[in-house]
């Protein structure tokens, strides 16, 4: 019964009609009256307290004013012309003066009568002026808390206005009243001490009072974020039930390895992590997890762990890296390892050549090929495996969501397990939410005997300064990184500075080896230089972000990144982790301009003040919002109109627990008290998130 009136198309309300609703359709996509229900406002005006005008100050707001017409006095000319009506009330004496409209206004505003302006008081000179006030005769019902929406320049044109907005959603609250359906079980709103659905819908738009308003938006973020999880839920465990996975239950290969070769001792959160993605692997459902630990917690060595468990079971694996010199440098640790267990590991990126590509893809749809580690070359048709058991995706956020898509897809009888890896920490309830049906396993502890690096902000014109410095650190013996910003719509003159940059730092060191590195080069001409780097021949290297992800050499020490302004928090963040890599004091230097805007001083201060990858994750997700953290067009996917994903947190995590809770309990949702969910989920089929995008 009630769908009927929601269905209902709004041309059919009084004062709409067919023109006006084409032009809402058109405009913010309003076609029914459920829609305009949920057009929620974006802020509230406060009408209820008249406020006197004795007391308007120079900063004074918007206001309401019961005032009293005295005197009319047109001036000027054509389009000069100008209405100005003194007013005043109990206390003191206005102008309010119109531009435009000054014929209506002329007629409406009665010398003598008194009228309820709302409008921004100006003080000047002691003299008190509106221009342009809403006016409205004097009456109870315009005060009140009247809400504001965010409608188009297009609308307001055409007289659909905030107060058109009010009066239609007037007449649908009327409508709709005793015709909202609960979404929640009654359990579930006495625990989670919240008003009902109608009572939040009819008060986001027409609030009684402030506690209401904050009550229904309350209700209203539960209401989210509660259907959000429950989502997140059922698509795992739905996952789980149809998508069964290789149980890898050997670990002979991974406790030799771990007993006899392993350089150094795993910290208790690499352990922790290894025995997560162990207990996955093991269990004869697919493993879907994601390892977030910060830039030089050591995630590759868990990777590898992972990897020899899957070798084990006779799976092979596929480790895909966003850039070559990362797919390279992958390779080489990986091989190091995997050569004392007899393994085989090929590498393949785009300039592998033909030759060689020939004869890897035999070997590896033989199964010769235990370890296949690459680029997102990996992912052409013409790579098969024999048995595909593990897909390793390292700095997730750097892939499309379709290619990580087409790796997993390379299955032969059962889903390959999968385990994406991020450098991009952030809290974990909010990992839970974005990372969709993923499980999250975190390594939040960094290797013993770490320094926290020193991060420090340089002006350009201290650059001879830093100079001096890096002599000392080369003479010392350790390596420097100089990192320049590259970004596609200023390609030319980024390179230009690279090069300009390179020039000028070769003239200062004239007798010391500096390498360059850029998207730019043959890809043969990177490898060289950077083997040189790594190897200690080349004791700076002057590079564009190419370096951003991964590469390890634990002799540099100095990372010194020009225009640092330009570049966001998360990329900065990850840069410097490129030094702190072993014994010796690290430092990072960020260079700027004289003149930084305010959101690039917040990102430099973040920077300077602290090393702790969530913390800055934290702040970079308060400057960018969440959309953008997952990198490209993904914040669509989660159009949250309440939630702040940066301060929502503890809601995040209680409606999580109780979509946990009742999933546990009653797994299809076919309890009588938990109806209401099954037919909201039921009903709204077409508003679900689509998860398979994210993961
Ligand atoms: P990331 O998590 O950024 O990918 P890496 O896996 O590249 O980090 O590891 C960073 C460095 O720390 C590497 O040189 C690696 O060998 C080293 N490392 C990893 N785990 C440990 C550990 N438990 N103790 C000491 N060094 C470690
Ligand atoms: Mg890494």
């Amino acid at each position: 019964m009630n769908n009927k009136i929601l269905k209902q198309k709004i041309e059919f309300l009084p004062g709409v009609g067919p023109k006006k609703s084409s032009l809402l359709n058109k405009e913010i996509g309003i076609y029914t009256i459920n829609d305009m229900l949920h057009y929620f406002p974006f802020r509230y005006e406060d009408r209820s307290k008249i406020k006197k005008l004795s007391e308007v100050t120079e900063q004074d707001f918007d206001g309401v004013f019961l005032i009293q017409a005295l005197k009319k006095t047109s001036s000027g000319l054509y389009n000069k012309k100008r209405l100005t009506i003194k007013v005043k009330d109990s206390s003191d004496y206005a102008e309010l003066i119109w531009f435009k409209g000054i014929k209506w206004i002329e007629n409406k505003i009665l010398i003598g009568k008194k009228y309820l302006i709302f409008g921004k008081p100006k003080l000047f000179n002691k003299t008190i002026s509106f221009t342009h006030p809403e006016t409205n005769e004097y009456q109870k019902k315009t005060l009140g808390i009247r809400p504001v929406y965010s409608l188009t320049d297009t609308l307001k044109k055409r007289f659909l206005n905030n107060r058109f907005f009010n009066k239609i959603i007037d007449e649908i609250l009327i409508k709709v009243k005793n015709n909202i359906k609960e979404n929640l079980p009654k359990h579930i709103i006495n625990h989670a001490q919240i008003i009902s659905r109608e009572e939040a819908l009819i008060n986001i738009h027409l609030p009684k009072n402030h506690k209401m308003i904050y009550q229904s938006i309350k209700r209203l973020k539960f209401e989210e974020l509660f259907f959000l999880q429950l989502q997140v839920l059922l698509l795992k465990k739905n996952r789980l039930n149809s998508f069964p996975g290789f149980s890898f239950k050997k670990n002979i290969l991974l406790s030799s390895f771990y007993k006899n070769h392993i350089p150094f001792e795993l910290t208790k959160a690499q352990k922790k992590v290894i025995k997560e993605c162990y207990k996955d692997m093991s269990s004869g459902k697919q493993m879907n997890r994601l390892i977030q630990g910060d830039v030089g917690s050591g995630k590759t060595i868990v990777a590898f762990m992972c990897m020899l468990i899957a070798i084990e079971g006779l799976g092979q694996v596929a480790f895909m890296a966003p850039t070559e010199v990362l797919a390279e440098q992958h390779f080489q640790s990986i091989n190091k390892y995997a050569t004392k267990l007899n393994l085989s590991v090929c590498l393949l990126t785009g300039s592998t050549k033909q030759k060689e590509r020939k004869l890897l893809h035999e070997h590896l749809i033989v199964g010769k090929t235990n370890i296949l580690v690459g680029t997102h070359a990996l992912i052409e048709k013409s790579v098969v495996f024999k048995n595909l058991g593990l897909v390793i995706v390292d700095e997730q956020h750097k892939f499309g969501v379709a290619q990580r898509a087409k790796l997993w897809k390379k299955k032969k009888l059962v889903y390959p397990h999968v385990l994406v890896m991020t450098a991009t920490p952030i809290p974990r309830t909010l990992a839970l939410t974005l990372y969709g049906d993923l499980d999250v396993s975190t390594i939040d502890e960094m290797p013993l005997g770490r320094k926290p690096i020193i991060t420090n902000h340089r002006f350009d014109n201290s650059r001879l300064k830093v100079f001096s410095f890096l002599n000392k650190t080369i003479e010392s013996g350790q390596q420097i990184y100089i990192v320049y910003p590259l970004i596609e719509e200023s390609k030319s003159k980024d390179y230009k500075d690279l090069m300009d940059g390179y020039n000028s730092i070769k003239k200062y060191f004239p007798s010391i080896p500096i390498g360059i590195l850029h998207g730019r080069m043959k890809s043969e001409d990177k490898d060289f230089e950077m083997k040189r780097f790594v190897e200690g021949k080349s004791k700076i290297l002057v590079s564009t972000t190419v370096i951003e992800v991964g590469v390890d050499v634990s002799n540099a020490t100095v990372m010194i990144i020009e225009s640092a302004e330009r570049f966001g928090l998360s990329q900065l963040h990850q840069l410097r982790g490129r030094v702190g890599r072993g014994k010796v004091q690290s430092y990072c230097i960020l260079m700027t301009k004289y003149k930084l805007s305010e959101n690039a001083k917040t990102r430099i201060k973040a920077l300077t003040n602290s090393s702790d990858g969530f913390e800055i994750s934290n702040i970079d997700l308060k400057i960018r919002g969440p959309g953008n953290m997952m990198g490209t067009q993904q914040s669509g996917v989660l159009d949250l109109k309440f939630t702040d994903l940066a301060k929502d947190i503890a809601v995040i995590s209680k409606t999580r627990l109780l979509a946990k809770k009742i999933i546990a309990n009653d797994p299809n949702l076919i309890k009588p008290e938990n109806k209401p969910l099954f037919l909201f989920l039921k009903n709204n089929k077409k508003n679900n998130v689509n998860w398979s995008r994210i993961s």
